[in-house]
């Protein structure tokens, strides 16, 4: 179901009328309400008068993460403190957290973008919607939480960690829409596959993971362990949280921006310059009706794409593609631009690997090394245990040289590099429940530094 037909299915130029006004009054307010800003404007020498619309989006500034961290905590909001009815934060790992604010509007804007992308993951009405993302300072646990109550859903606020507990409920509840990260959703499966049930006994049937990048191989590996149709939902703090996109169940190819709050661009990583449809390049948001926090032509760090073509679902509203790591997480290796993501694909079509693996970049001499350590699938490792055991060494040994040369080849045609593979037992790299691994390991870094 299409949640706001009304503005997710409106015609181009009506949106684009929207989008014009909305931003030419959002630049006002930003102009006399955030002094930071209106220095930079000030400086680079242009006021709120010289944006008529979408078309003059190219002659405001950036907005980084530094401007938020530089203005700690409150520097960029627009409202009064009295008008604020919460705050959230980043973690802060590196630094100060990135705080952000809402006002009533706000909210109510957060619940409505998210019950759309929820309604676009096959949720409906009525249905249970078991949400494990954390809640707390980080957005997604309160966000989808108000997304699912403002669809009309029955929201069991599990949080995460006690996966035991969590497989249970929805068990127990017959929940129908699951939300998580997609790594908390596979240490979901696994819960489920350790306790005997099989997929087609689960009761959910749609899955909405995001919050950190994910790929169509572990999407495969979603749907059948846990007998879902899984969508993307994509969003970050800065903006709102969760909701700022989200694919349809329909075509699950690209996630639908929700435009009429923010307005989408494409830019060079390098000279800053807009980029056409279908090229890739770092994401850049403008909120359109964020009252505490508006942020101008904010520079995510995500790299993707954009498709300005119909989707089949009705929604007119343009799609990015599957966010393909960020440019603070490229590597440059013998010159190539390499992502995480992109090895996690390659590595994900060959047989008897799984999607565990990690980066080990060191330079010996002038020339870069990679090195990728990966996890053997469980049958894998016992079929080749089993012939060590029973002294069939050479097939065992055959076998685990196909892996090898079939990742090296793998890796080789998808990304356009050469690296040594290293294969691991199962479950032998470390996991974070719900959180972040670690997936590189830049050698060179700690040299130079
Ligand atoms: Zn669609």
């Amino acid at each position: 179901m299409i949640f706001e037909p009304e503005v997710e299915m409106m015609e181009r130029g009506a949106l684009e009328e929207v989008q014009s006004a909305r931003l030419r009054e959002m630049v006002s307010r930003v102009y006399e309400r955030v002094p930071y800003i209106r220095e930079r404007f000030e400086t680079i020498g242009i006021k709120p008068s010289d944006i008529n619309g979408v078309s003059d989006l190219w002659k405001l500034p950036f907005t980084k993460k530094s401007d938020l961290r530089d203005s700690y905590p409150f520097g960029l909001f627009a409202s009064d403190r009295s008008d604020l009815l919460r705050i959230h934060a980043s973690s802060g790992t590196t630094g100060k957290p990135t705080v952000v604010g809402y006002t009533a509007g706000d909210l109510e804007i957060f619940g409505k973008v998210c019950a759309r992308a929820l309604a676009g993951g096959g949720a409906e009405p009525g249905m249970l919607l078991h949400n494990a993302y954390g809640y707390g300072l980080f957005t997604g646990g309160l966000g989808i939480h108000q997304g699912g109550e403002t669809l009309g859903m029955v929201v069991v606020p599990a949080s995460t960690g006690m996966t035991e507990r969590q497989v249970r409920l929805i068990m127990d509840f017959g929940t129908q829409v699951l939300c998580c990260t997609p790594s908390y959703a596979l240490t979901i499966a696994r819960e489920f596959a350790k306790q005997g049930i099989d997929p087609k006994d689960i009761p959910l049937q749609a899955a909405l993971v995001g919050a950190e990048p994910w790929t169509e191989t572990m999407r495969a590996e979603i749907d059948s362990r846990l007998g879902v149709r899984s969508v993307n939902i994509y969003g970050l703090s800065e903006i709102i949280g969760p909701g700022v996109s989200f694919e349809c169940a329909e075509e699950r190819h690209g996630s639908h921006v929700n435009e009429d709050h923010f307005l989408a661009e494409i830019v060079d990583p390098d000279s800053g310059e807009p980029l056409p449809d279908g090229e890739e390049g770092v994401l850049v948001i403008t909120t359109l009706t964020k009252q505490a926090l508006p942020l101008i032509r904010y520079w995510t760090g995500d790299v993707t794409s954009l498709d300005h073509s119909r989707c089949s679902c009705g929604r007119t509203l343009v799609r990015m593609a599957m966010v393909k790591g960020r440019t603070d997480d490229m590597l440059i290796v013998k010159g190539i631009n390499v992502y995480p993501s992109q090895i996690e694909e390659a590595i994900g079509s060959v047989r008897g690997l799984t999607p565990y693996f990690r980066l080990l970049v060191d330079r010996s001499g002038t020339l870069d090394q990679l090195d990728v350590e990966v996890e053997l699938s469980k049958e894998v490792f016992e079929e080749i245990s089993a012939e060590f055991l029973s002294d069939e060494v050479i097939e065992a040994d055959q076998l685990l040289r196909t892996i090898k040369d079939r990742a090296k080849r793998s890796i080789r045609e998808n990304v356009g590099i050469s690296v040594r593979v290293m294969l691991l037992e199962p479950e032998r790299l470390p996991r974070s429940e719900g959180g972040k691994a670690q997936k590189v390991v830049d050698i060179r870094k700690v040299l130079v530094g």
